[in-house]
C-alpha cells in the first residue's frame, strides 16, 4: 500500500495501480505518476466531460431579410498521435476535447509507452463507449504515424512532439486531405528572475521546472536568465537543492528522479552536457551518469551559460539547467525571444508593473509568474512561432474539434410599410 505524504491516507487501489502503470511505462517516480499524471487526466477529463452538453452556436443579426445561426458540428475522425514524456496525460488531453465535440479518435501512442494507452483501451471499453468511437493504434511513427497523417479519411490531427516530425505532419496533410492539424512542439522556455523576487521560491519553482519528469518535458524551464544583483547567490542555492534530489528506483516514495526514457536519448543528453563543457559553462554539479543503476542521469546545474551556447539554444529534454546572467530589463526581454521556440515563459518579481510588462512583451503561449508549470485543464496550452499552432484544454480547444456551420435562411414573406404583416 502507497500513502499520500500530504494527508498521510492510503491510497486507493484502482488509483494505486494506474500511478504504478504509468511509472513502469515510463521510469517516472511513483508519487509523480500519480499526483501530477493520474489526476492531471482525472481532471481533464471531468473539465471536458462538462462541456458535452454545452457546444452549442451562436444566431447572428443580419438584415431583417435573413435569419442566421451557426452550429458547431464534429470533424469526424481525429488522429492523435502522442510522445512517450507524459503518456496518459497527452492521451486525455487529446480523445477528452475530441470526444466532447461528437467525434471519433485514433491515437497512437509512442513505441516506448504503449501501457497505459492500451489500458485506458480496455476501460473505455467497459465503460461502454460504441466500438470504434476510440482506437488505439500503437506502432511506430514512420508507419502507423504516418498512416495518420496522410490518410484521406482522417479529418483532423493532433500531434505532441518534436519540431521536425510536427513538420512532417503538415506536410503529409497538405499532401492528402488537408486535414486539420494542431501542432504541440518543443521549447526553449525563459525563466527571468529579478533581485526583488523570493529567491527561496524562485529557486524551488525554477529547479522544479527543470528537473521535473527527468528535464523531458515541453515545458523545461531550459534558461534561467538571474539578476547580475543576485546572481551568485541564486546559484549557490541552486547547486545546494540540486545535491538533494536522489535518483533511484521509480516506485521508492524517497525517490525525487528517475531514468531517461531509453539508451538514445540518454546518449543525446549526455552528448549536450559534453558540449556545454566543452564550450566553456561550469558544471557546478551532476550531468554524470549513474552506470550501475540504469539510463540515471544525476540532475546538472551550468552556470556560466552564454546565449551562443547549445546548451543555451537547443531543447536538451534532460536533467539539465542552465544560468544565464543578465542586467537590463530590455536586455533579457530581447534575449529571452531570441529562440525560434514560444511555448512558455516564467518571471519571478515582487514587481507587478514589472511582471505585466513582461507578460506582455514575452513571445510564448504561456508566461506564469512567481510559479511554473502550473497546468489547469481550464488554461489554455500550445505554443507561438514553432512550438506549433493551436491551443489544448480550455475552452479555445473546442474550437480545434469542431468546424463550423453557417445556416442562413431567407424569409419570403413581406412586411408592409408599417411594419405589420401585409394583409392577405
Ligand atoms: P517524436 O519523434 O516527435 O515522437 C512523437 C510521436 O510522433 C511518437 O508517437 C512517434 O512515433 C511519432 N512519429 C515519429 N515519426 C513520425 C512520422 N514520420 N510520422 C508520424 N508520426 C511520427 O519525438 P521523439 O523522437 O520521441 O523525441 C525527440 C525529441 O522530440 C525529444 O528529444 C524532444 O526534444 C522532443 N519531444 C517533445 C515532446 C513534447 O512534449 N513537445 C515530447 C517528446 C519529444 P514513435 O513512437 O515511433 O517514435
Ligand atoms: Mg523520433
Amino acid at each position: 500500500a502507497t500513502y499520500n505524504p500530504a494527508t498521510g491516507a492510503k491510497i486507493c487501489d484502482v488509483e494505486e495501480a494506474g500511478g504504478t502503470m504509468e511509472s513502469v511505462d515510463t521510469g517516472k517516480p511513483f508519487l509523480h505518476s500519480f499526483f501530477i499524471d493520474l489526476e492531471g487526466s482525472i481532471k481533464t477529463l471531468r473539465y471536458f466531460a462538462g462541456w458535452a452538453d454545452k457546444i452549442q452556436g451562436k444566431t447572428m443579426p443580419v438584415d431583417d431579410n435573413f435569419v442566421c445561426f451557426t452550429k458547431h458540428e464534429p470533424i469526424g475522425v481525429c488522429g492523435a498521435i502522442i510522445p512517450w514524456n507524459f503518456p496518459l496525460l497527452m492521451f486525455v488531453w487529446k480523445i477528452a476535447p475530441a470526444l466532447c465535440c461528437g467525434n471519433t479518435v485514433l491515437v497512437k501512442p509512442a513505441e516506448q509507452t504503449p501501457l497505459t494507452a492500451l489500458h485506458m483501451g480496455a476501460l473505455i471499453k467497459e465503460a461502454g463507449f460504441p466500438p470504434g468511437v476510440v482506437n488505439i493504434l500503437p506502432g511506430f511513427g514512420h508507419t502507423a504515424g504516418a498512416a495518420i497523417a496522410s490518410h484521406m479519411g482522417v479529418n483532423k490531427v493532433a500531434f505532441t512532439g518534436s519540431t521536425e516530425v510536427g513538420k512532417l505532419i503538415q506536410e503529409a496533410a497538405g499532401r492528402s486531405n488537408l486535414k486539420r492539424v494542431t501542432l504541440e512542439l518543443g521549447g526553449k522556455n525563459p525563466c527571468i528572475v529579478f533581485a526583488d523576487a523570493d529567491l527561496r521560491k524562485a529557486v524551488e519553482e525554477v529547479q522544479q521546472g527543470a528537473f521535473f519528469n527527468q528535464g523531458q518535458a515541453c515545458t523545461a524551464a531550459s534558461r534561467v536568465f538571474v539578476d547580475e544583483a543576485v546572481y551568485e547567490e541564486f546559484v549557490r542555492r541552486s547547486v545546494e537543492n540540486a545535491k538533494k534530489l536522489v535518483a533511484g528506483d521509480p516506485m521508492d516514495p524517497r525517490t525525487s528522479h528517475g531514468p531517461q526514457i531509453d539508451q538514445q536519448h540518454f546518449d543525446k543528453i549526455m552528448r549536450l552536457i559534453e558540449s556545454g563543457k566543452r564550450e566553456g559553462a561550469k558544471l557546478e554539479c551532476g550531468g554524470f551518469a549513474l552506470q550501475d543503476k540504469g539510463l540515471f542521469i544525476q540532475p546538472a546545474v551550468f552556470s556560466g551559460v552564454q546565449d551562443h551556447m547549445r546548451i543555451a539554444k537547443e531543447e536538451i529534454f534532460g536533467p539539465v539547467q542552465c544560468i544565464l546572467k543578465f542586467k537590463t530589463l530590455e536586455e533579457v526581454i530581447q534575449r529571452a525571444n531570441d529562440t525560434e521556440y514560444g511555448l512558455a515563459a516564467a518571471v519571478f518579481t515582487k514587481n507587478m508593473d514589472r511582471a505585466l510588462r513582461l507578460s506582455n512583451a514575452l513571445q510564448s503561449g504561456t508566461v506564469w509568474v512567481n510559479c511554473y508549470n502550473a497546468l489547469h485543464a481550464q488554461t489554455p496550452f500550445g505554443g507561438f512561432k514553432m512550438s506549433g499552432f493551436g491551443r489544448e484544454l480550455s475552452e479555445y480547444a473546442l474550437s480545434e474539434y469542431t468546424e463550423i456551420k453557417a445556416v442562413t435562411i431567407k424569409l419570403t414573406e413581406d412586411l408592409g410599410e408599417s411594419g405589420k404583416r401585409a394583409p392577405e
